[in-house]
């Protein structure tokens, strides 16, 4: 597999390469230089196959000899039998797409725990490596979980205090062992910016050999491209034909997973990316002006990022298929409307979280009779539990994950938004 740099196309790198490297010259992303395609026989051959299987061959596809086939199977086998997504309907034409079925209660399970199987088999040498990224709320977990206990691998997790949920800090701030998590008393795109101004180090960089686990991540985005595919294997061949996805985002890694597997030749209808009171994007598309306001908190806390790191890549996909950026729908949900979503989608017979409830307000909005609409069920309810509790006068249950970690103590470490504190912390340890 080769990718370019998005900043510099001069820049060209294998797979290992852009995994280990995360970000290129400029803080460039990676991008894939030639996207597989496959033709609409290759397609019902492989909805045939289970998720494993076909998720294996996926991303085979994308990888090729980089990774002997045997071997992806097994890292895909590891990092996915533990998060089989479900579809739940909602309505007669809508249904959510559930992702929180994995060890840490998100869709980042997925990129997270594939990135991690993939860094320690390229990982030869045994050479002691240092995860540094940033999390809205769920990455944290999923990351920390994902590497937890493995060998020459130590993991230090940044996060906005006080804006993550009690749940989602519990999950991963409990850990220990090789993992350690920083609460920093900023917004998460501080977080981001430290994290991008440590690879901007190099220095720094060599001296702990550092790696990311953020979506920039390409590893992470291979990884969810899979189950797009899965979504379309389970549900009906009348519903296949005009299939609308609404992705809450907020880094939009899932969405460009999303327009990845439809580039591949996966006839997704089209996409709505759901965003919430934070909405850059949304303004771009209307204004043409790309213009990033403070950070808002929300109630749906992972998606409050106003710079959003992966935008590069959607805006590369469309160039590279031809496609119009004015085909993609967008919209923005404010906490009311989310709130009232919440209590309408409770009506229905489903609880849902404020994530989900963001892509499914747009979706109703916009879906036709005769379309199938999917919203993207992100995380599980009970990460919050708190804000979902006083919304819907509900008890929610802890699934036993959560549950297991809850009265344990939180590990964190405290910080300023200050990049020379965090150099001097990640050399001393
Ligand atoms: C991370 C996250 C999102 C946003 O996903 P992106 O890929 O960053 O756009 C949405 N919902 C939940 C629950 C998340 O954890």
């Amino acid at each position: 597999m080769k990718l370019y740099n998005l900043k510099d196309h001069q820049e060209q790198v294998n797979f290992a390469q852009a995994i280990k490297l995360g970000l290129g010259n400029k803080q460039g992303l990676f991008f894939p230089n030639q996207i597989p395609k496959i033709s609409s026989k290759t397609l019902l051959k492989i909805l045939d196959m289970n998720f494993i299987e076909r998720s294996s061959k996926i991303l085979s596809m994308f990888i090729g000899d980089e990774i002997q086939e045997q071997k992806l199977y097994q890292s895909v086998k590891n990092a996915f039998s533990c998060s089989i997504p479900k579809i739940v309907y909602v309505e007669e034409n809508i249904a959510c797409f559930e992702l929180f079925h994995g060890p840490t209660l998100a869709f980042k399970d997925f990129g997270a725990r594939f990135m991690a199987q993939i860094l320690s088999y390229l990982n030869h040498q045994n050479e002691v490596m240092t995860i540094l990224t940033a999390t809205s709320g769920d990455t944290g977990a999923a990351v920390a979980h994902a590497f937890y206990k493995m060998k020459n691998v130590r993991v230090i997790i940044l996060y906005p205090q006080g804006k993550i949920s009690e749940y989602q800090e519990k999950l991963f701030c409990t850990l220990g062992k090789n993992i350690t998590t920083i609460a920093v008393n900023g917004s998460f795109d501080e977080c981001q910016k430290l994290v991008k101004q440590a690879f901007n180090d190099q220095e720094l960089k060599i001296e702990i050999g550092l790696n990311s686990a953020n979506s920039i991540n390409i590893s992470r985005l291979l990884a969810q491209i899979c189950y797009y595919f899965e979504a379309f294997s389970l549900i009906s061949t009348q519903q296949q034909k005009k299939i609308i996805i609404a992705v809450p985002c907020g880094n939009f890694g899932n969405l460009t997973a999303g327009l990845l597997a439809k580039s591949i030749g996966l006839p997704i209808e089209s996409f709505i990316a759901a965003t919430n009171a934070n909405d850059t994007v949304p303004r771009f598309l209307e204004t043409g002006q790309w213009s990033p306001n403070n950070t808002i908190s929300t109630l749906s806390n992972a998606m409050d990022i106003s710079q959003p790191n992966n935008w590069p890549r959607v805006e590369e996909l469309f160039k590279i298929n031809n496609w119009n950026l004015k085909d993609l729908g967008f919209g923005r949900v404010s906490d009311n409307e989310t709130i009232k979503t919440l209590k309408k989608l409770d009506h229905l017979g489903y609880i849902s979280e404020p994530h989900a409830a963001v892509a499914y307000r747009l979706l109703k909005k916009s879906v036709q009779k005769d379309e199938f609409g999917l919203f993207l069920g992100t995380a599980h309810p009970a990460k919050f539990k708190q804000s979902v509790e006083n919304i819907l006068k509900k008890i929610i249950i802890l699934p036993k994950t959560l549950e297991e970690r809850n009265h344990l103590p939180l590990l964190s470490h405290k910080m300023k938004p200050d990049f020379n504190k965090l150099r001097q912390f990640l050399l001393k340890k």
